[in-house]
């Protein structure tokens, strides 16, 4: 049996067609999976008994179920813990801005990365997420909150170049106008910066943003807290950030959790805006969230402004972000997959 919701409009349609059925039904059934959510195909009331009846025997509908979650009371942010089918548990996020609704989703069943400063790895990885199950993280919530969802992140647990045609059929369904349709360019994919798959993202040339994990401003220092970076030096990360802004024509976000006394002086800032002077991009600055494990401590707000002014004389493009949800746990890499 296959998860239904994971085919494209696409792929859906060529499996109608073995029952002999027209193209336009493939749009029929994707909006009911797909803008109407719903969990049982006898619901579909304009699609023939006969028709629901054979996708049964073949496809199941896939959904998360919800154990547990928590509201912060600081802004509003949900923190959702969702049981997979097989059992697992992972986190999503829910996050009001002024205007819109953005959802954080995870990509994997924890995570291999071993990043020093975040929790999502403490456990490793168990699976990679399947489309259909990325799709219900929003979905969900969307149904849970009753709210409107017009923006998602892959910023949860997992690194989600490492489950690439799940990612890429994940965006390709949600951004499809005969469903949930959130435009790509509201959807960003975070990585820690593995080289090929950033490439090869490039060649989709998809609209969505692009954030990489950069977090250190040399690979002396990034080795310390992200072992991809023996893998990936930063200058090859660079260069695939240049190449996907030629290919797609997208502004690159750099995250950087500043770290009090790690990665946080002033010569970690020349050094940064060194590495991605007259790169198209944007810098996150990322007071580094408390994780129980590791010890790290953000700096105090002088010393984040002070790393924010020093990239702004040197022309770079940076804010400090808004954190929500940090009373619950809920902000970033605070993701896990139990109840805490
Ligand atoms: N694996 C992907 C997706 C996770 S995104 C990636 O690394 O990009 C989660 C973001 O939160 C990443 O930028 C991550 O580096 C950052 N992060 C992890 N732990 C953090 C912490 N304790 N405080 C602040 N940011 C953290």
């Amino acid at each position: 049996m296959i998860d239904i919701r994971g085919l494209t409009k696409e792929e859906l349609g060529e499996a109608l067609a073995i029952y002999g059925q027209k193209p336009y039904r493939a749009g029929q059934v994707f909006t009911w999976l797909h803008k109407r959510y719903v969990s049982s195909f006898d619901d579909m009331t304009d699609i023939s008994k006969d028709l629901r009846n054979r996708l049964k025997e073949d496809y199941y509908i896939y959904r998360l179920r919800e154990a547990d979650v928590q509201t912060s009371h600081k802004d509003g942010t949900k923190k959702f813990l969702f049981e997979l089918q097989d059992g697992n548990l992972i986190e999503s996020v829910f996050m009001k801005y002024r205007s819109w609704n953005t959802v954080c989703i995870s990509s994997q069943v924890g995570c291999d990365m071993g990043c020093r400063f975040c929790a999502s790895t403490v456990g490793g990885c168990v699976r990679g997420m399947t489309a259909g199950e990325m799709l219900d993280e929003v979905y969900t919530i969307e149904e849970k909150t009753k709210e409107r969802v017009s923006g998602v992140v892959v910023m949860g647990s997992g690194e989600p170049l490492l489950v690439y045609d799940e990612l890429i059929r994940f965006i390709k369904i949600i951004t499809d106008e005969s469903g949930k349709n959130i435009s790509a360019r509201n959807i960003t994919v975070s990585t820690c910066g593995l080289v090929p798959q950033i490439k090869r993202l490039a060649e989709e040339r998809l609209q969505i943003n692009l954030a990489i994990s950069l977090h250190a401003p040399d690979d002396e220092k990034r080795k310390k807290i992200m072992p991809v970076a023996k893998k990936y030096p930063l200058d090859e990360l660079i260069d695939a950030c240049r190449y996907y802004f030629e290919k797609t024509g997208r502004r690159v976000t750099f995250e950087y959790s500043l770290i009090s006394g790690i990665n946080d002086g002033k010569e970690d800032a020349a050094k940064l805006s060194r590495l991605i002077k007259g790169l198209n991009c944007h810098v996150n600055l990322i007071p580094v969230n408390p994780v129980r494990e590791n010890g790290f401590k953000p700096p105090d707000r002088r010393f984040a402004q002070a790393f924010k002014n020093a990239l702004e004389n040197f022309g770079i493009n940076v804010t400090i972000r808004r954190e929500l949800g940090g009373d619950i746990d809920g902000a970033c890499g605070q993701l896990r997959r139990k109840h805490v």
